[in-house]
Formats: structure tokens, C-alpha cells, sequence
């Protein structure tokens, strides 16, 4: 029996299984930076299945390998989830991970513990077929995605020197095969004026007014950017998401305005150069010089559950792999052998893990994830079985494709 076929009867196999698994993890509450509980039941299901190779790094990850092969490629999946919004909202306890008629419910399904599930079916199967080839295949269960995404990665990479030659997010992609995502950055810009009295104006300089010009510059400046070359990524944006405007008093000319910015970044566009262009369109729009306004990028420092002393910059940088690259190529062809069709090649629209392997360290990553994205963060999360069983085998088939180019 080719390999293309005994991987899919296995993924048929373990099937319910698969959704099995991912039912428990959703019952497991795992808000960013307290994922304690799920990645020790990940590591118990992984040992129950004769998986052994299997630790949690020193920011909590859980990280298990199979094969010992001198290349590495990682698969990874986050398991922190969102929170829930609104409950009322919800039709079903967000909790409760029912399966139903092929469906799995509750929050994090489809972002993005389904990935998970179909990954430790993925490590089952190539060890049933006794995978001994090129690949040390490494299978991370991250944390701290939701928040600060591929800060998880940065440390695997930067503290525990684990080093891919090749990375998959299972991230959700409608079973599709994904090839880059824009980046995306957040911003504080701070303004100053000069305090008077209320009951004299002109005797000051207001920091409101001033905010007021500058953050309706930033819609002429989300209007005006310029998508990428190939159109692939398509346009960067820039959204004021929080303003603080103070003074001695309310009834005093305010002398201090913070404008918070979230921007998304395309391709060729850096956190280097959108600074800058803040700093020029707000500077035109007050009509003072460029050195008044000062424009940071914050740091995101939370604790996990690891205790870990670990932080970064808010940047998170774009990322793309051309549709001829070899992983991009192989990927193609391993859907191919196990499905006899092409899949849909495309890009996400969110961030993922990736900025940190690709978009920092330039590691060649494609997506190919169960569930859609569009149930990101929405209530009545859902998934497929059917989606898990796909993706379990495309994990498990990929390495076999990539060994002939490597
Ligand atoms: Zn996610």
C-alpha cells in the first residue's frame, strides 16, 4: 500500500478520536498566559499514545518530536484561545466541546485547538508507520499566541536554540494551503501643549486640537497606503484605537495627548518605516517640526504560567513565501498524492506565530489549518471533523513530500 494511502486510512482510523481529543482540550479553559492546565493534558495524551519525546520549554510550550532525522520542521498550533465575549451570545456553553453530526463546538475550535488535535493525531501516525526519515519532526503546542504572537517562537528559537528548517502553522484555513500573512505593529504617539487656565485660552496651547488634527490625519493616511507589488498581501492600515488627553485640570487647556495606533504592514513595510511616516504626517498636520512628536513602539511584558521572565516589542513583522518555494511546492504536492486535486492556495488575513519564524528569523512557513478563520474569536466557535481527519494526514504526509527536495 503506497504511504499516501496507509496515512489516510490511519487519519480515517483516529478519526472520531482526533475529535475526541479536541472536545477535552476545549473543555479546558486556557486564556493566554494560563495555559498550564491544557499543555499537561496535551503532554498526558501524547505519553498515553506511546509518544515520549515530549517536554514543556521554559515559557510553557509544549514540545514533542518524532523521527530523528538531521532536517527539522516544525508544526505548530497555539492553545491559548480568546475569551468569550458576551456568553449570552453564545447557543451552546462555550465550554462544552460537543461534537454533533461532524461538528465540534465551544470556544477555540477552530482557533486553534483543532490544529492542535489534528497534530497529535499527525504524531500517532508517523509513529505507527515508523517515520526514520530526513525529518526530526517537531510538533509545538504554544502559548501566549492571542497576545503577543510568535513571542512563543521567538523564545523557542532565540533561548532553546530550536532551529527549523521548515514551519507549518495549523492556524485555520479551510483545509487551504497558506503562504504569507501581513504584519502588524502597535504604536503610542504623544503630543504636547502648553497649559493655561480654562477661562484663558489663549494663553495656552491646547494638546487636544492638536490630537484632533493628527488623528484625522491618520485616516487620510489610511486611505492613501499603497498595497503590495503582487497585490498579494494587498494594502497596510492604521486605525486610532485609544485616545488619553490630559491637563492640570478639566477646566484647563490640556498639555498632553496620547494617541494609540495599531497598523497593519504590508509587504516592504517595516515598524522603522512606519514610524517615520507617522511621525512626518503628524508633524504636516500640526504644522510643527517632526522632533515635537514622540512615536514609540510599546513592549508587551505579561507573565506566563511558566513564571518566565520573557518580553518584546509589539512588532510583529510581515511575512511571505513565493508559490514557487520548495515548501510551498511540496506542500502542494502532499495534498495532491492524498486528496487528487489541487488545494487553494492563498494567504490569512490575521497574524499568526509566523511573524516570529518568518517575519524575524526568515524560516520558510506555509498555513494549512482545520476550521475557518472567519470563527476566530466569534462566539459559537465552531469546526469540522472532517477538516481534522484532512489535516491529520496532510501533517503527517508532508514530511515524506518534503524529503525528495531536501
Ligand atoms: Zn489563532
Amino acid at each position: 500500500m503506497s504511504t499516501s494511502s496507509e496515512i489516510l486510512n490511519r487519519a480515517k482510523t483516529y478519526r472520531d478520536e482526533t475529535a475526541r481529543v479536541l472536545s477535552d482540550l476545549v473543555k479546558i479553559k486556557s486564556y493566554s498566559g494560563q495555559e498550564e492546565n491544557v499543555c499537561r493534558a496535551i503532554e498526558k495524551v501524547c505519553r498515553s499514545y506511546g509518544l515520549d519525546d515530549v517536554r514543556i520549554d521554559g515559557l510553557g510550550s509544549v514540545v514533542l518530536r518524532v523521527g530523528h532525522g538531521p532536517k527539522i520542521l516544525a508544526i505548530d498550533g497555539h492553545v491559548d484561545t480568546v475569551e468569550t465575549g458576551d456568553v449570552s451570545q453564545w447557543k451552546r456553553d462555550p465550554f462544552s466541546g460537543e461534537i454533533e453530526n461532524g461538528i465540534v463546538y465551544g470556544r477555540g475550535t477552530s482557533d486553534q485547538k483543532g490544529g492542535a488535535a489534528a497534530m497529535i493525531t499527525a504524531a500517532r501516525i508517523l509513529r505507527d508507520l515508523d517515520y526514520s526519515g530526513a525529518f526530526s519532526v517537531y510538533f509545538t503546542f504554544t502559548v501566549m499566541e492571542e497576545d503577543c504572537d510568535g513571542m512563543c517562537w521567538k523564545y523557542l528559537i532565540e533561548e532553546e536554540k530550536l532551529i527549523p528548517d521548515f514551519v507549518v502553522s495549523t492556524e485555520p484555513t479551510s483545509c487551504r494551503l497558506y503562504r504569507g500573512h501581513r504584519g502588524r505593529m502597535e504604536m503610542v504617539a504623544r503630543l504636547r501643549g502648553v497649559s493655561s487656565h480654562g477661562s484663558a485660552p489663549e494663553r495656552g496651547v491646547s494638546a487636544a486640537y492638536k490630537a484632533a488634527r493628527a488623528i484625522l490625519a491618520m485616516e487620510e493616511l489610511n486611505a492613501s497606503l499603497k498595497p503590495d507589488d503582487d497585490g498579494f498581501l494587498g494594502k497596510g492600515t492604521i486605525v486610532v484605537s485609544q485616545v488619553d488627553i490630559h491637563g492640570p485640570s478639566q477646566c484647563a487647556v490640556p498639555d498632553e495627548a496620547m494617541i494609540y495606533l495599531d497598523r497593519r504592514l504590508t509587504w516592504g513595510e517595516t515598524a522603522d518605516s512606519a514610524i517615520a511616516q507617522v511621525k512626518s504626517v503628524m508633524a504636516a498636520a500640526i504644522g510643527e517640526d517632526e522632533s515635537s512628536i514622540d512615536v514609540q513602539m510599546p513592549n508587551y511584558t505579561k507573565r506566563g504560567w511558566k513564571n518566565a521572565d520573557y518580553a518584546q516589542e509589539l512588532y510583529f513583522p510581515t511575512w511571505k513565501v513565493p508559490a514557487d518555494h520548495d515548501l510551498v511546492v511540496q506542500g502542494v504536492e502532499a495534498y495532491t498524492a492524498l486528496f487528487g486535486k489541487d488545494p487553494v492556495v492563498d494567504k490569512w488575513t490575521f497574524s499568526t506565530n509566523l511573524v516570529a519564524t518568518t517575519g524575524r528569523h526568515k524560516i520558510p512557513a506555509i498555513g494549512f489549518g482545520p476550521g475557518d478563520e472567519n470563527q476566530a474569536h466569534a462566539p459559537n466557535e465552531i469546526t469540522r471533523v472532517d477538516d481534522l481527519e484532512i489535516c491529520s494526514a496532510f501533517y503527517a504526509m508532508l514530511p515524506y513530500e518534503l524529503e525528495k527536495k531536501v
